[in-house]
């Protein structure tokens, strides 16, 4: 990818939380955890991630409230894209995805996604609410926004959501068919969404839903380092550092960065 920048940006947005709120208080921890005196900014295959170098902090989006912040979210997203820059989005809850995907869409038409979660996210509404963290990739499907929708460690389905998948054509490998040494293959750009709850409770509490028999930290990091195709942007949402463990999950997510940023710099 030559010597494009890595830009982190924070999306401190929760409304959409229907269970909890927190997570808008998660981009500053995540980030501040990377540079937690206890590691290093290093990746595990060596790739050097200290501040200011190739990777650089933007802090958070300035958003107001209400539905309207769907819009703000997209429009500083594109401000982002406009400087050709590699982008890692800090939520916020997974309601974040929507604007954000639409922003990448326009600079990648043939854009895939690969999505890391608990749950479809595919509710065509939620408690009346169409911009629910329940809701985002029905949004973006039935916008016809990517190629592809491939979601990695679903574990919670309904017969609505079972309907919502075969309608919208969404990849589903399931956590009773996860295989971590399987390879993903992506033609073209892949924009990576990792709701943190993807991972088992027991590896990162720090979620507000907490659906066990997931994805330990380490399969989760062979997936990201090992499937096929070029990364163009990403998120990490759904970190609640209310339900945190001593930073457990900051921790996790601050790994999880690093090893997304790597797959930039690689
Ligand atoms: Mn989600
Ligand atoms: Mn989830």
């Amino acid at each position: 990818m030559g010597e494009k920048k890595i830009d982190v940006m924070g999306v401190p947005w929760d409304e959409k939380s229907t269970f909890m709120r927190g997570c808008a208080d998660a981009p500053d921890k995540i980030w501040n955890a990377l540079f937690s005196e206890s590691t290093n900014p290093w990746a595990e295959k060596g790739e050097n991630l200290s501040n200011g170098k190739r990777i650089f902090y933007q802090g958070n989006m300035n958003l107001s409230s209400g539905d309207s912040v769907v819009g703000e979210i997209q429009e500083q997203a594109s401000s982002l894209m406009a400087k050709d820059t590699l982008p890692i989005f800090l939520g916020g809850d997974h309601a974040v995805t929507y604007p954000l995907v639409r922003a990448l869409s326009h600079v990648f038409p043939n854009l895939n996604i690969l999505h890391f979660d608990a749950h479809p996210d595919l509710y065509d509404t939620f408690e009346g609410d169409k911009y629910s963290h329940a809701c985002p990739f029905a949004r973006i499907m039935e916008e016809k926004r990517v190629e592809r929708l491939v979601s990695v460690g679903i574990r919670s389905m309904t017969q609505h959501l079972k309907q919502q998948k075969e309608r919208f054509g969404v990849e589903m490998i399931d956590m009773s068919r996860f295989d971590p040494w399987m390879t993903l293959s992506f033609d073209g750009p892949v924009y990576l969404s990792l709701d943190l709850d993807v991972l088992d409770p027991a590896f990162a509490p720090g979620v507000s839903h907490h659906e066990p028999g997931g994805l330990t930290t380490r399969e989760l990091i062979r997936v990201i380092q090992s499937f096929r195709g070029q990364l163009v942007g990403a998120d990490i949402v759904e970190y609640n550092p209310y339900r945190d463990v001593q930073n457990v999950t900051a921790m996790v997510a601050s790994k999880l960065l690093k090893e997304i940023a790597a797959r930039f710099l690689s």
